[in-house]
């Protein structure tokens, strides 16, 4: 099936960029696409070889620096392996995704040149993974202030209580946890981030059952049993541990919006094909009502604005200029633009976009997922509206 979003690609790009992208499209063909279908019937998540097939390409460190054996690339790279991947799955690409843009990325932004050292030649290489440890059972959206406490010991720090929605939790070896370290302290700066190893003594990691949505990837519920850590654990700032947090989430942001533009790429291009061949009345294709027309239109010129809309940001974050406004503004956006056009996609094609073996309904599902990850759509309308009511500032949460 030819591709509507490399026509829209190609233009923004370096050559060498589109070249590797177009790289990692052909390693989601032959890999993934033939498989997924079988995973999802299987309940299977990624398989662990597939996982070293990622970590041989090179998809766990693309953005780390090249003395720390990473390719050495940007944000935007990893952007466009989120949308040659998520092409095929959200839930494939969000493993290399979240490994590195939710799990690298706040220690190389925050951590001491030791814990750089310890770490990211083993996290480029997908020998380790560390995940995100910020939503709770009790703290979704209210993440600033975590119910996981971290107290002092004599020569470290006592962690207490439970992370749930940790993505990639059951191949992780490290989650990155938020947690509460000053009650009586000014918001914002009340919790601390630490590194934890998941086989440390009091660590929990049980797969949450379930879940609908982003079928092959892996999300976990970890609770800390009174686990202690030293000193060196403290990833960032003691009681500095939101900023941690928020700042990881901007580039983060910046992903689920690539994800939400391959749902929807992947849906034209379905939707195209569709129209063209599916025969109703009179022995004539569905793609001559204009009904049909208006939402391929729609579909084509929000590829188009939204992958422009996106490139364009992700120069400005990896020009360290990027607003979290902005990165809040295109994540709201394009997640519900792509969702609200996949149930139309969904109309075009009918019964048969029931079915798994047609790919559009996995897409459809798994859209929800970006309307609430990393932040809720709704949560977030605050954060995106402050630069409107500056006056007001005040009085905003
Ligand atoms: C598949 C999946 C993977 C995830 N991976 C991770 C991960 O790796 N690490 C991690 O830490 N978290 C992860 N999450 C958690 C995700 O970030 C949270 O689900 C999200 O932050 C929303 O929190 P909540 O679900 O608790 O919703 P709540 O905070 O309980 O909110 C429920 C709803 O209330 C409304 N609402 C809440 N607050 C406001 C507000 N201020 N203004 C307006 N409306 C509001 C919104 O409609 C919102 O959707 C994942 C979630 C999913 C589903």
């Amino acid at each position: 099936m030819a591709r509507r979003m490399d026509e829209y690609l190609k233009p923004l790009l370096e050559e060498e960029r589109f070249d590797f992208y177009r790289a990692i499209c052909d390693f989601g063909e032959r890999e993934i696409a033939p498989n997924l279908l079988r995973w999802e019937r299987g309940h299977e998540l990624v398989p662990t070889s597939s996982i070293s097939a990622m970590g041989e390409l090179g998809l766990f460190g693309l953005t780390v620096e090249e003395e720390f054996g990473g390719q050495g690339g940007s944000h935007i790279d990893l952007v466009l392996m989120g949308l040659a991947l998520g092409y095929y799955s959200q839930s494939v690409a969000i493993t290399p995704g979240a490994a590195t843009s939710l799990g690298t990325k706040p220690l190389q932004l925050f951590g001491t040149p030791d814990q750089k050292k310890a770490h990211l030649a083993d996290l480029a290489a997908g020998r380790r993974m560390f995940v995100f440890g910020l939503s709770e059972p009790g703290r979704g959206s209210d993440a600033a202030n975590p119910q996981v406490t971290a107290s002092r010991t004599a020569d470290g720090w006592r962690i207490k209580g439970e992370k749930c929605w940790s993505t990639n939790a059951r191949w992780a070896s490290h989650v990155v946890v938020h947690a509460l370290t000053d009650p009586a302290g000014r918001p914002g700066h009340r919790s601390t981030c630490f590194i934890v190893p998941m086989d440390a003594t009091g660590v929990h990691y049980g797969e949450m059952e379930g879940k609908q949505v982003w079928l092959q990837s892996s999300t976990g519920s970890i609770a800390f049993d009174d686990v202690l850590v030293p000193d060196t654990a403290v990833l960032g700032e003691v009681n500095e541990g939101f900023k941690v947090m928020v700042t990881t989430l901007n580039g983060g942001r910046l992903f689920i919006a690539a994800l939400s533009m391959a749902s929807l790429a992947f849906g034209l291009d379905k939707c195209r094909d569709y129209a063209q061949e599916r025969i109703q009345f009179d022995e004539k294709p569905i793609g001559r009502f204009q009904r049909v027309q208006d939402v391929l239109l729609d579909m084509d010129i929000a590829v188009e604005q939204g992958l422009t809309w996106l490139m364009h940001l992700l120069r400005r974050y990896d020009a360290e200029a990027l607003a979290r406004e902005s990165a809040a503004k295109v994540k709201i956006e394009l997640s519900r633009r792509s969702s609200d056009l996949l149930t139309q996609a969904m109309e075009i094609c009918g019964g048969v976009a029931c079915l798994d073996e047609f790919g559009l309904i996995r897409h459809h599902r798994d859209m929800f997922v970006c309307r609430v990850g990393e932040g809720s759509n709704f949560a977030l309308k605050s954060l995106a509206t402050r630069p409107l009511l500056s006056r007001i500032g005040d009085l905003l949460q």
